[in-house]
């Protein structure tokens, strides 16, 4: 490991300024993604600038009934929050199905959202990875890919975002919040992370230097009967190979509101919307679930070793639907 600088900081404005600063520094939230990038030599950073001591470690409900996160809020504590086990209950499962008690005990909420993909060349660097050194090929495509990308990848990278905290929140419409030297900004989490294209190593639209501070959970009553599922190679301890959050809202057999959002399949966590539209107003039926998820997943493009994701999410959405709308019925 490389020597670095490390400073606590303890208001946000003198942690953005010491961020403009040095081009080189990071924000360190748990540490437990950059921690562990550093020790491979994927990050680099000359100076660490801590933010878990910002006063950004609260929840609180919204004055329109949604809820705000900050941004050094940890995993274990969001999941195990009342107000988001009851009003968002797929988000309090996506985050207890991630990592392991330890692990959620320091990660936090800004961390979580700029962890890094879990593509093995990425964090190789013997090895060729446009993301992390940008025009040096995509040894994922003719390689190990079996838990890569299915949808919206591109010829120069295939990787995944590996968060389940996200999928949840990208069902949920949440908004990021975030300072910068200019002022703080805010992004929907639909635009949050940047289409592949050809510059997979840029990852997400904050501002350069951009200090997270915070999510807003609009209200959605639709999320009070929600579900997040996990499909690992492992039944503990172990990133998604697929993974669904959706929410539903059923009336005499019709569906009102429906969210669907996708984890492990995509550079981002993949707002099922095509299937959403097929479903709003029509039957909640284990016929019209797979029929949608036929046809969100039409624009898949599997890779030779990863095409079993296509069948296993059309499975997932069925399944976690057709639960969804037997508790509604109840
Ligand atoms: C063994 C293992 C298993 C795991 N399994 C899972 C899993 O199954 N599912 C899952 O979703 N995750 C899993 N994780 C990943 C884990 O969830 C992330 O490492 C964690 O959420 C990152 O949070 P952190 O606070 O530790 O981030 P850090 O490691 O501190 O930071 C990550 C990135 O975010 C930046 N950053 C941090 N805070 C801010 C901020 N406020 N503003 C701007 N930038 C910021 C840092 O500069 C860095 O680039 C696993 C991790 C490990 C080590
Ligand atoms: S899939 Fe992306 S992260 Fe993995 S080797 Fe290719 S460019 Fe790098």
């Amino acid at each position: 490991m490389r020597e670095f600088g490390y400073q606590r900081v303890h208001d946000v404005s003198g942690a953005v300024a010491l961020r403009g600063a040095d081009p080189e520094a990071r924000y360190l939230g748990g540490g437990t993604n950059l921690v562990d990038l550093m020790k491979t030599g994927v990050e680099r950073p000359a100076h660490l600038i801590d933010v878990r001591e910002l006063p950004l470690g609260r929840i609180e409900s919204t004055p329109d009934g949604g809820l705000r996160v900050g941004a050094t809020v940890t995993n274990s504590e969001l999941a195990a929050h009342p107000e988001v086990r009851r009003a968002y209950p797929a988000l309090a499962q996506a985050v207890l199905a991630g990592a392991s008690g330890q692990l959620r005990n320091m990660a936090t909420v800004g961390g979580n959202l700029l962890q890094r993909t879990r593509c093995g060349y990425f964090a190789d660097t013997t090895q060729p990875c446009n993301k992390r050194a940008p025009g040096s090929g995509c040894p994922a495509i003719e390689g190990e890919h079996h838990n890569h990308a299915i949808l919206g990848a591109s010829a120069h990278c295939v990787a995944t975002h590996p968060s389940d905290m996200g999928v949840a929140l990208a069902a949920f419409d949440a908004v990021v919040h975030y300072e910068t030297a200019d002022g703080p900004g805010e992004l929907p989490l639909a635009e949050f992370y940047l289409p592949v294209g050809d510059t997979p190593h840029l990852e997400t639209a904050l501002p350069s230097g951009a200090l997270i501070t915070g999510i807003t959970l609009p209200p959605a009553p639709v999320a009070a009967v929600s579900r997040y599922r996990k499909v690992r190679e492992r039944a503990s301890y172990a990133f998604a190979i697929g993974s669904i959050a959706a929410a539903l809202d059923v009336e005499d057999g019709t569906v009102r509101e429906v969210r669907l959002a996708f984890g492990a399949v995509a550079s981002r966590p993949w707002r099922a919307r095509t299937a959403e539209q097929a479903l709003t107003g029509g039957p909640a039926t284990a016929a019209a679930f797979a029929a949608a998820a036929d046809a969100e997943l039409a624009a898949a493009e599997p890779l030779p070793h990863n095409g079993y994701k296509v069948t296993l999410m059309r499975n997932l959405a069925v399944a976690v639907l057709t639960e969804l709308a037997e508790e509604a019925a109840r």
